[in-house]
């Protein structure tokens, strides 16, 4: 599988000299299993510039089929939604799945950020590519781009948001963008979820300290994900989805403190990398 980071940041677009590093855009991820399909994880406004790379190639003919993975609808993980381009190639198709209580309550969510008071162009339901809409049930394997996704709710805000196993030819890799598990630790079922993935991609919102002090804001720290690494024995570690307000020098701080957490916690095997905007990982 290879992963492509379009989008690491958190809650809202953070461009400028401070964060040219490590991006500014929000969440959004691309993976190509082996089967050369494409799964795309989250919309944040990090999907445009992936939108703009597909068109070169089927996309661009109306030729191209991917599926999206939502893991709620908070605006950083669906404003790139209205923005990708292969949506309005007649031709292309789109499957999203995500968490609600039925398929019509998701595509009235994605629908409503697109009613005319918000966008000017058009609604979901005449962008050109054919796309279906489907609500996942919690716990239950289904398969996407021939491979094979669970899901379960992680606190986060009022209705949670998704994180996702996607296993692909013996390879796991796990989503787990904002997550914000307080004092008792992640659910036994999300470490269940996470248990063993050669690639657990985690929130990372905060420093460990800011962490404590927003801890109303269903985000996890560095030392949350750490812990969760840990618990559920990954391989490798990704830092993703950092708070708008840390420049460069305090992204790089953050993961430099992953690591020392890692190493005197109990997991000084397993990987860590913290989530760069453009770059890859093969997985
Ligand atoms: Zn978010």
């Amino acid at each position: 599988m290879e992963l492509k980071f379009w989008g690491v940041r958190g809650s809202i677009p953070a461009p400028g000299p401070a964060t040219v590093r490590y991006g500014g855009n929000t969440a959004c991820v691309s993976l190509r299993p082996s089967s050369k399909g494409l799964i795309v994880l989250d919309c944040g406004t990090g999907a445009r510039n992936l939108g703009i790379t597909l068109m070169e190639g089927a996309f661009g003919k109306g030729a191209g089929e991917a599926s999206i993975l939502l893991s709620h609808a908070h605006w950083d993980h669906i404003q790139g939604f209205p923005f990708f381009v292969p949506l309005y190639q007649p031709g292309n198709k789109f499957h999203i799945f995500g968490g609600a209580k039925s398929s019509s309550m998701l595509e009235g969510i994605l629908e409503g950020q697109m009613a005319p008071q918000y966008f000017p162009v058009q609604t979901l339901k005449n962008m050109g590519a054919s796309i279906d809409i489907v609500a996942i049930a919690e716990g239950e394997p289904f398969e996407v781009e021939r491979c094979q996704v669970r899901a379960r709710t992680n606190p986060h805000g009022r209705a949670g948001a998704m994180a996702f196993r996607i296993e692909d030819a013996g390879r796991v890799v796990v989503y787990a963008s904002d997550a914000g598990y307080g004092a008792a630790g992640p659910p036994a079922a999300s470490l269940e979820l996470y248990r063993g993935a050669d690639v657990l991609i985690h929130d990372s919102t905060y420093t460990p300290e800011d962490g404590r002090r927003y801890a109303d804001r269903g985000y996890s720290s560095v030392e949350d994900a750490v812990g969760a690494a840990v618990a559920a024995g990954v391989k490798r570690l990704v830092l993703f989805h950092y708070d708008q307000d840390y420049n460069d020098t305090e992204v790089d701080a953050l993961c430099a403190r992953g690591r020392r957490l890692l190493d005197e916690r109990g997991g000084r095997d397993i990987e860590l990398v913290g989530a760069v905007e453009g770059s890859t990982l093969t997985v």
